[in-house]
């Protein structure tokens, strides 16, 4: 790269969506206005290079939207809609990234901000001695009162997620395999779409909502939620919504269950407010599937197949540590 200065000017944005930004890039920090009656939320995912990511399976404008998506997926997570991002990028001193490759990240998360039109507005660069890091972290909105939270879990409530699960699991498979891989499986790993709108419908319901989105993988996920709201969960195998017939049952139990980064959403409600947000998420053309219960006892998922209940462990084999 030519210069540090040079490249900040290349990504930087020509203008604003969000009215409440006062200034973003090209000062020491960015000022931005809240909005009254809104919480403001904030969270950061990093992706490191051969560990989240490879130049084989990825190409550089899938690693910037997906940089930006994992975050995304947890703003949608709270019920949020997603405002602003800052990007911190450790580029390899070797000269292993172009700046050609470099704007192309930036242009994949360009695609995915303009989609929710969220604004850049800071970051930082650096150097490292080996791979590539980029850092996101992104700022989002949800009316005051509204808390999704984990711990929200209760006793008789449903078990739900917001679409299929496993394709990013089986999407690095291919990719890493060298296969021709499925478009479907490549979109969910190169490319996922987070949840936001499913989120903002769980949220305008002002209903009590456990709420986490699948980045590790289903029982990872449902694990924190029973962890965080003192329960137990039953997930019943055959109403795991995938997309994976034809693939071996093996496969598909390893990819639903422990595959993670689909960034749907898995949540709980009683069954009142499940009907009610059945129907609303009907209107909406989005999906709500029904995958379990809540029931008293320890922290604990299980998995419920052909009348069999088995402990379904908090594990994910992400990372490139397939740790089968
Ligand atoms: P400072 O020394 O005050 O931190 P920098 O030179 O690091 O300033 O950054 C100048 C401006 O460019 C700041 O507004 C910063 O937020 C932004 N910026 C720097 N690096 C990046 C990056 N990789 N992506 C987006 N914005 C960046
Ligand atoms: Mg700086």
């Amino acid at each position: 790269m030519k210069d540090e200065f040079s490249f900040i000017r290349s990504i930087q944005p020509k203008g604003h969506h969000q009215p409440t930004v006062v200034a973003g890039i090209g000062d020491d920090a960015a000022l931005y206005d809240s909005e009254e009656g809104f919480h403001e939320i904030a969270t950061v995912d990093t992706l490191v290079e051969d560990m989240h990511f490879t130049k084989e399976t990825m190409k550089p404008f899938h690693i910037g939207y997906k940089a930006l998506a994992v975050n995304v997926s947890d703003i949608a997570a709270m019920g949020g809609r997603p405002t602003y991002y800052l990007v911190s990028i450790s580029i390899p001193k070797s000269g292993s990234w172009s700046e050609e490759e470099l704007k192309e990240i930036y242009r994949g998360m360009t695609e995915l901000a303009d989609e929710y039109g969220m604004d850049l507005i800071g970051g930082d660069t650096n150097g490292t001695n080996d791979k590539l890091v980029v850092s996101v972290t992104v700022m989002g909105r949800v009316e005051k009162g509204v808390r999704l939270l984990r711990s929200n879990a209760k006793p008789g409530d449903v078990v739900f997620v917001t679409g299929p699960v496993g394709s990013s699991a089986a999407g690095l498979h291919y990719l890493l395999e060298g296969h021709r891989c499925p478009d479907i499986f490549a979109s969910a790993h190169q490319m996922p779409r987070p949840q936001v709108g499913a989120g903002r419908v769980l949220a305008k319901a002002r209903e009590r909502v456990a709420l986490n989105d699948i980045s590790d993988g289903l029982a990872s996920e449902a694990n924190e939620i029973a962890e965080a709201s003192g329960v137990t969960m039953e997930i019943d195998w055959l109403s795991i919504p995938h997309e994976l017939q034809g693939e071996g049952e093996d496969r598909i139990e390893k990819w639903t269950l422990y595959g993670g980064e689909d960034f749907q959403l898995i949540g709980t409600a009683g069954e009142e407010t499940f009907a009610k947000l059945e129907r609303t998420f009907h209107e909406k053309g989005l999906s709500l599937i029904r995958v379990g219960r809540v029931i008293k006892g320890k922290a604990e998922v299980y998995l419920v197949k052909e009348n069999e209940r088995s402990v379904l462990h908090k594990r994910g084999y992400n990372h490139f540590n397939k740790g089968d």
